[in-house]
């Protein structure tokens, strides 16, 4: 994985820094029904390959940040800022 990660609060940090959550995925609508709900909180895949990923900055700024990185190569793509959401057209 790669050592340094670009906070976008903080700038380059180690990655030692950070703790990842889990990946971004598309959270179902509030009436959804209980199997939408299960697969979304419960039954998530391990993608190999490019997707993001929430990762909290626990021992920088605290903030939520999305990294978008390969699983395979660990080859980092970008980081957003959660708040603010990543760029719709590379939304995986
Ligand atoms: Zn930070």
């Amino acid at each position: 994985m790669a050592s340094l990660i670009n906070c976008p609060h903080c700038s380059a940090r180690p990655a030692d820094e950070f703790t990842i959550k889990g990946a971004v995925l598309k959270r179902p609508k509030a009436d959804a029904n209980a199997e939408a709900w299960m697969d979304y909180v419960y039954l998530r895949n391990n993608p190999r390959g490019r997707h993001r990923e929430y990762w909290h900055h626990t021992s920088g700024c605290r903030r939520w940040i999305i990294v978008e990185r390969d699983t395979a190569t660990h080859e980092i793509f970008g980081t957003f800022d959660a708040a603010l959401g990543a760029p719709a057209e590379v939304i995986l």
